[in-house]
C-alpha cells in the first residue's frame, strides 16, 4: 500500500469461545503463518491463558480487551482497570463498541475511557458507526463526525489511537458495507481528525468492521483509507480469520 500504514487485523470474540477452543485456535493460527499486525480481543478471563498460549506456540499476535473502566481502581463492582489489562499483557482495548453503546454507554463515558487508555499506555480502538435509520435519512456523516469528536474531546495525544468504523446495520448481519461505502466514511473520519489534529491523521489506522469475511477482505483492503479490519463472527474460526488476514 502507498500510505505506509501497516495493516491491522483485530478479532473481537465478544462473549464467545472456551478454554478448550482458544487452545486449538492459537495452534491453528500459528500454523497459518499469518503476517500483518494481528490482535485478539477475548473475554477478560481468557486474557491470561491466551497470553500463555501465544508464548507457548510463539504465535505472532497481540492481546486486546473488549472494554475497560475509566477509573484507576475502587468500588466499581464488575469493572476492569487499565492497569489490570496491562498486567494481563494487553496492548489494545476496544472502546465504544455498538453493543456497549446499545446497553447504555454514552459518548461521555467513551471519552473518559479513551483518555484512561491513552494515559495508561493502552492503544484504544475507538468504535463508531451509524444505524440503518441514520443512514437512510442521510445522517451518516453527521453521526460519525460527532461520535469521533465527542470521544476525543480534551485529548491531545492521539498517536496511539486506532478507529474502527462499524456501521451498526452491518454488524453480525452478513450485510457488509461495500468497499466504496466504507472508504467514503473512512475518508470522512481521516478528514475530521485532520481538521482537529493535523497531519498525524495520516498515520492513524482506520479499520472497517461489519460482516468482514474471507470473501470481502481483499475488496475492502484495496481502498486507500481502509487500513485493516475488526472482525466478529468470522474471527471465531482460525481458518476463516487467517484467510481474512491473508486477504488484507
Ligand atoms: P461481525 O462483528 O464481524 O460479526 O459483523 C463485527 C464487530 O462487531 O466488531
Amino acid at each position: 500500500e502507498t500510505s505506509g500504514r501497516q495493516k491491522l487485523i483485530v478479532a473481537n470474540w465478544k462473549m464467545n469461545m472456551s478454554l478448550q477452543t482458544i487452545t486449538s485456535f492459537v495452534e491453528k493460527l500459528t500454523l497459518a503463518h499469518v503476517r500483518s499486525d494481528v490482535v485478539i480481543c477475548p473475554s477478560f478471563p481468557y486474557l491470561f491463558p491466551l497470553s500463555e498460549l501465544i508464548q507457548k506456540f510463539n504465535c505472532d499476535v497481540e492481546l486486546g480487551a473488549q472494554d475497560l473502566h475509566w477509573n484507576e481502581s475502587g468500588a466499581y463492582t464488575g469493572e476492569v482497570s487499565a492497569k489490570m489489562l496491562l498486567e494481563a499483557d494487553c496492548h489494545y482495548v476496544l472502546i465504544g463498541h455498538s453493543e456497549r453503546r446499545d446497553s447504555g454507554e454514552t459518548d461521555e463515558m467513551i471519552s473518559k475511557k479513551v483518555k484512561q487508555a491513552i494515559s495508561s499506555g493502552l492503544k484504544p480502538i475507538l468504535c463508531v458507526g451509524e444505524s440503518q435509520g441514520q443512514r437512510q435519512i442521510g445522517k451518516t456523516a453527521e453521526v460519525i463526525r460527532k461520535q469521533v469528536l465527542l470521544a476525543l474531546e480534551g485529548i491531545e495525544d492521539i498517536s496511539s489511537l486506532v478507529i474502527a468504523y462499524e456501521p451498526v446495520w452491518a454488524i453480525g448481519t452478513g450485510l457488509s458495507a461495500t468497499p466504496e461505502q466504507a472508504q467514503s466514511v473512512h475518508q470522512l473520519i481521516r478528514k475530521t481528525i485532520d481538521v482537529q489534529y493535523g497531519s498525524i491523521s495520516e498515520s492513524i489506522p482506520l479499520l472497517y468492521g461489519g460482516s468482514v469475511k474471507p470473501e470481502n477482505a481483499s475488496g475492502l483492503s484495496a481502498m486507500t483509507d481502509i487500513d485493516g479490519a475488526l472482525v466478529g463472527g468470522a474471527s471465531l474460526d482460525a481458518e476463516s480469520f487467517a484467510a481474512i488476514i491473508r486477504g488484507f
